[in-house]
């Protein structure tokens, strides 16, 4: 049988491998297809493409947007997209200004109570145009001011601690919209993560093509759970491990894995999505 692994991402946003050297994991997981689906951005999906098509895996390019709904946080990813599509570039270029913007606000915060980190310094070890808080925390420990990533979060990243910054968000609506006049397919990221079902009916009024059922995340009973709400709405099933790469031992890349048959159904949704989109 054979497997996909579709929420994976790469050095543009706060994973550590570089795209072929995420194809070359996924190669060595006996994958026989893969997403790339970093924040906000595809800046990695043509690189990605062309090492899968070398090693002859089936390559989906993604994207992962961060958004809101009644006030819950929650992850969109975007599938099968048209990765030039003019708007979706402008938007994801305000998203990495906004991105930006928090570093910049989070190393003030910092400064303010006397933990002298340069937002350079997070700008340099980030590398890409996406930055976030695990970049902010990566550059703390490297500058020896917190011991390890989880006093980081600890002391001064996680919500309500002095240097968290609330992230700008669209709303979940727009998300959708942004990606299916892309040509692409809208899926809820991990909601047992979020918890927040109730959010689900407007997501799929608003358009949602599908739910992550699979996620290293979730526990049998609660892919069991989406599955069942997956039907009910009747929505895609997509599932991946989430991999940002080695920062925590060996990398999830292929540690969650869904049978194509999902990828099929899905390859089948976004040729119909782009036959609406050009018509
Ligand atoms: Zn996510
Ligand atoms: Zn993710």
């Amino acid at each position: 049988m054979k497997f996909a692994d579709l929420h994976l991402h790469t050095q543009f946003s706060d994973g550590t491998f570089s795209p072929e050297e995420l194809v070359a994991q996924a190669g060595l997981h006996d994958l026989a297809a893969v997403a790339l689906t970093d924040h906000d951005t595809v800046e990695g999906c043509a690189r990605a493409a062309l090492a899968s098509r070398v090693a002859g895996i089936d390559f989906i390019p993604g994207t992962e947007l961060t958004a809101d709904q009644e006030g819950h946080e929650l992850h969109v990813l975007g599938y099968c997209l048209d990765i030039q599509n003019p708007r979706l570039l402008a938007e994801i270029a305000h998203f990495q200004t906004v991105r930006q913007n928090r570093i910049r606000e989070m190393v003030a915060r910092l400064q303010a109570i006397r933990v002298p980190l340069e937002a350079q310094s997070v700008f340099d070890l980030a590398n890409c145009r996406s930055p976030g808080r695990p970049h902010v925390a990566r550059a703390l420990v490297k500058a020896g001011l917190c011991a390890n990533l989880d006093e980081a979060f600890e002391r001064f990243l996680k919500k309500n601690r002095p240097a968290w910054v609330p992230k700008f968000k669209m709303s979940a609506a727009r998300a959708i919209e942004l990606i299916h006049q892309a040509g692409g397919l809208a899926v809820l990221a991990h909601p047992g993560l979020n918890r927040s079902d109730e959010v689900i009916p407007a997501m799929v009024e608003a358009g949602l093509d599908g739910i992550e059922c699979f996620h290293t995340k979730h526990t049998a009973t609660t892919s069991q759970h989406y599955l069942h709400i997956a039907e009910r709405f009747r929505l895609l099933v997509t599932g991946g491990s989430d991999c940002h790469g080695f920062s925590k031992g060996k990398p999830l890349i292929g540690s969650v894995k869904i049978p194509l048959e999902h990828v099929e159904k899905l390859r089948q949704r976004a040729t119909e999505r782009q036959a609406e989109v050009s018509a």
